[in-house]
């Protein structure tokens, strides 16, 4: 095994138990190893700190595997790594039992550039750094023994994977496609889930936890969401008792699969849905030239801000759409509001969303804050790994 050898006093992350090592940190290779290839970290002074990806294409030139120097990296290793993520997650009451889970969420789960989401009895991979590629093979067996799951379907197209020199890929793993759209139920709404074309592995099952809260908001209102996609919040909205619920999305086939999400629900009470493809700044101001008031509006954008340098950009976005949508709330409305931009702090977006409200002439108090789901844990050696953020706010 190659030994990767770092600068002097460049060790402080490691023994943080930080699974990145940057570039800079790196002072010399000693032996060859490949892009992926596992290789053995020493400190200056010759102290072993662990075996780590390397990766020798990307800033984060190698990622730590494990920070015991005992311990071989191979496929049993995977497998406990694997069965110790999905075990985690059958701990938790809330977790337990649910359809859509992300089985494993990549450095906060010790095992960087991997993640998986279950769907049913379908698992999605999906590896976006060199080291991750390297092991396929063995992470699509540990999954199928830690799930039972009959297929593993690879979504390798995130862009991150060109920082790594890796090509995208996608297609079937493991088992056959099913015959029919794939499926699930969260909290008893029925949901397709397009994991071959729609985003990320498919759906956005960070939101969970905070769809939950808004079925519990909802009753009566009069609920506005944008950035909907296939209708996650909307129909928890409905399934809530709300009066009635605008969805926004710029894409049209988000929209037809929310819709279709929509039929696969006929409890639900569709005359309340209206769908409307729009870019959201637009449809917003456009609803205020018309007068057009809300009592809950729901804000999930897109990653405005991909990394800390986009921020500026960013935050004047984030601004805009915060701006836009306390003007459309009536007296004691509710503003729930995301980023999931890793480069915007919490602290960040709070000012952002109290500079809205300032600007819009509205005072305003956070009665809760939101994050991710408890599959999308945040190691705590690893604070990168917290990027879904949001406030629900009440505006006088
Ligand atoms: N809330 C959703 C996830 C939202 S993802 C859920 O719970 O499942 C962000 C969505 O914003 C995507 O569907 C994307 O198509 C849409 N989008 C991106 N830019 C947009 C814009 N300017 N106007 C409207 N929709 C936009």
């Amino acid at each position: 095994m190659a030994k990767l050898i770092l600068l002097p006093g460049k060790e402080r992350s490691a023994l943080r138990r930080h699974p990145w090592l940057f570039a800079g940190s790196v002072g010399r290779l000693e032996g060859r190893a490949r892009p992926g290839d596992t290789v053995e970290v020493l400190a200056d002074d010759g102290r072993s700190l662990g075996r780590a990806a390397y990766s020798p294409k990307s800033q984060i030139r190698a990622r730590f595997w494990t920070f015991s120097p005992e311990e071989t990296v191979d496929d049993a290793f995977f497998k406990r790594r694997v069965a110790a993520a999905v075990a985690r997650r059958a701990t938790l009451p809330e977790l337990a039992g649910q359809e859509g889970l992300r089985l494993i969420h990549g450095e906060s789960d010790g095992l960087p550039g991997i993640i998986a989401d279950r769907y049913g009895d379908t698992a999605v991979l999906q590896l976006t750094s060199a080291g991750a590629d390297k092991w396929r093979g063995a992470l699509v067996t540990a999954l199928v023994q830690a799930t039972g799951c009959e297929r593993v379907f690879e979504r390798s197209d995130s862009d991150v994977r060109g920082l790594e020199g890796l090509e995208p890929t996608t297609g079937w793993l493991y088992g056959e496609a099913p015959k029919t759209l794939l499926a699930i139920a969260e909290h008893g709404v029925r949901l397709g889930i397009d994991i071959a074309g729609g985003h990320k592995t498919g759906f956005y099952l960070d939101q969970r936890e905070n769809r939950l809260l808004l079925k519990g908001l909802a009753a009566g209102k009069e609920v506005l969401n944008c950035f909907c996609y296939t209708g996650g919040f909307s129909l928890q909205a409905l399934a809530g008792g709300a009066a009635n619920v605008l969805s926004i999305d710029s894409s049209g086939p988000a929209l037809e699969q929310a819709q279709a999400n929509l039929a696969l629900n006929p409890q639900l009470p569709a005359a309340r849905a209206e769908w409307l493809e729009a870019d959201v700044f637009q449809a917003l101001r456009d609803f205020r030239k018309v007068g057009r008031q809300f009592d809950l509006v729901v804000l999930d954008p897109p990653k405005f801000a991909p990394s800390a340098a986009h921020a500026e950009r960013a935050s004047r976005a984030y601004k805009d759409i915060n701006l836009l949508g306390s003007r459309l709330l009536r007296p004691g409305g509710l503003l729930m509001t995301y980023s999931c931009s890793g480069g915007i702090g919490l602290e960040l977006f709070q000012k952002i969303v109290a500079g809205a409200a300032l600007d819009a002439g509205r005072d305003a108090r956070i009665v809760r804050r939101l994050a991710g789901a408890a599959d999308h844990p945040v190691g705590l050696n690893f604070p990168e790994g917290e990027y879904l953020k949001g406030v629900l706010v009440q505006v006088d």
